[in-house]
């Protein structure tokens, strides 16, 4: 599982990090990314319930 936020669609609400901070953090630019390229299966449904949890949909799990 790979997770990616989409930096146009981001406004740093900070929602995913709070969810999933093992695999969402701030990057310079104040805006949420992944930390991780490969998300590892025990935390799947963290990262889903972060991307879930996005205001504006930024955040693709695939
Ligand atoms: S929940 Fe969405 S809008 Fe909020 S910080 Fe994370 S990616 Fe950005």
């Amino acid at each position: 599982m790979q997770a990616e936020v989409n930096q146009e669609l981001c406004i740093s609400c900070g929602a995913c990090i709070d969810v999933c901070p093992e695999v969402f953090d701030w990057n310079d630019e104040e805006k949420a990314h992944a930390i991780m390229e490969e998300v590892p299966d025990e935390l799947g449904s963290q990262a889903s319930e972060a991307a879930e949890s996005c205001p504006t949909d930024a955040i693709l799990i695939n």
